[in-house]
């Protein structure tokens, strides 16, 4: 159950980060020698492979990776395959990745322009799975899906970004193209749109119904919006879609209506760099771009045990390279100098209940985490309210032995992600 009295309990409280009216054009990124993209896909040597290094691609062309299998990523920039190669994400998920060499002509694909101009669900599903926000492609692939409405976050749900709100800020026309898109590809019928109160008349343009978010961390977790517009609580163990509601960003949105505008499907990602002074500063990448191309072109400097965190401070993960490249969904991008990065212990739990009661979902955390770091996913799911978890990372922030809290609840929720997906593919 979400606290009515959370927003006064933290101290001291942790405000988001508001756009200012007029904010300048975001840097922009000179194209690197090379892209490297994902797909949530394992190499699997027995499959056979529909890429190969030496291929050219063209900038928008679909490049789907094995025989009998949708999976597909969009190269953003024309050049060669200079490599697949298998890559480990999050816990261990099997990954691929494909890296292109970019060529001096920019070419561009010429498929997705000759059907741009007829929306369907369809060739929305053939095409629009890797734009910048990553559009979830789901919504495409069920025509018995039973989503209803569509919450798009025009406000950033961590702190110190501004990516989603600069996309509001500034895209209102391609998020309104996007919107009437989706109609008629979807089936949707209710847009709402999140944002910031300042941005309010910024959103009414979409003709998306606005719903203004406050200030205070975490406000602007999809799960207590979706409290306010449901008018009652999503049941713990319920995903969004079970109530008929899906979440995405503004910026995926945007996208959409960019790609059928324009024909030409949107390869740059807008992200929030955070500097180690807590300095902000949008950027524009194309897709795949190393992190160290930004970081040279703001002359930011990641040193050794310095920490780059893809997204922002309490949600975000850390990365261990300066070659990770911009992903579709990267809103932001970190660096933590050595002498400030917070303290991770293997302490145990002093019981002293600031996790209790900073949690806005009321967890019962200091009773969670002894099941969780003992591997006991399941007890603590059914006994101690790890579904409950929105995860917003509060927790972690204030514990006094500070443990990773967060970490061992989104490493439950994999693996029993995992466990169950398992088991329903041996029924
Ligand atoms: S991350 Fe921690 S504080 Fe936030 S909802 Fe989950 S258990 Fe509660
Ligand atoms: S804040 Fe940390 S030490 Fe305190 S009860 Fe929670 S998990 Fe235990």
């Amino acid at each position: 159950m979400i606290k009515k009295s959370f927003f006064g309990t933290l101290k001291p409280r942790l405000e988001y980060a508001i756009i200012d009216v007029s904010p300048p054009d975001p840097q922009e990124i000179p194209a690197s020698t090379s892209v490297q993209l994902f797909a949530g896909v394992a190499l699997e040597q027995e499959k056979r492979h529909l890429l190969k290094a030496g291929d050219p691609v063209k900038a928008g062309q679909k490049l789907t990776l094995f025989e009998n299998k949708d999976d597909y990523v969009t190269a953003p920039v024309s050049g060669t395959i200079a490599e697949m190669a298998p890559f480990y994400g999050d816990f261990g998920s099997k990954m691929t990745s494909i890296t292109i060499d970019i060529s001096e002509n920019h070419e561009i694909d010429a498929h997705f322009k000759k059907i741009a101009p007829s929306p369907t669900r369809e060739n929305a599903k053939e095409y629009l799975c890797c734009l910048p926000g990553r559009f979830p492609v789901s919504l495409f692939s069920d025509s018995e899906q039973k989503i209803t409405t569509l919450l798009i976050m025009g406000m950033d749900t961590d702190l110190l970004t501004l990516t989603q709100q600069f996309i509001v800020k500034t895209k209102t026309p391609a998020i309104k193209s996007g919107i009437l898109a989706l109609k008629e590809t979807t089936g949707i019928e209710k847009f709402v749109i999140a944002v910031p109160e300042t941005l309010s008349q910024d959103a009414v343009s979409t003709g998306a119904i606005v719903k203004p978010v406050g200030s205070i961390y975490p406000a602007a977790s999809p799960h207590l919006i979706l409290n306010d517009i449901l008018g009652k609580e999503i049941p713990a163990g319920q995903s969004f879609e079970d109530m008929g509601v899906a979440v995405v960003s503004a910026e995926a949105v945007a996208s959409i209506g960019t790609a059928y505008d324009s024909g030409q499907i949107p390869a740059k990602k807008i992200l929030t760099v955070i500097d180690k002074s807590g300095q902000a500063k949008m950027v524009s990448a194309v897709i795949g771009t190393p992190l160290k191309d930004i970081f040279t072109a703001l002359n930011m400097t990641a040193n050794h045990e310095d920490r780059i965190i893809a997204g922002g401070p309490m949600k975000g993960a850390s990365v261990y390279t300066e070659d990770h490249p911009v992903c579709e969904n990267t809103d932001a991008v970190m660096v933590q100098d050595r002498s400030v990065i917070p303290l991770i212990s293997d302490n145990a739990c002093i019981n002293c209940g600031e996790c209790v009661r900073a949690c806005p979902a009321n967890v019962p955390v200091n009773m969670l985490i002894r099941f969780l770091e003992a591997g006991q996913f399941m007890e603590g799911a059914d006994s101690y309210d790890l579904y409950s978890c929105i995860e917003c990372g509060l927790c972690s922030y204030v514990c006094t032995a500070k443990m990773p809290i967060l970490q061992y609840i989104r490493l439950a929720k994999y693996e029993l992600a995992r466990i169950q997906k398992a088991e329903a593919e041996n029924v």
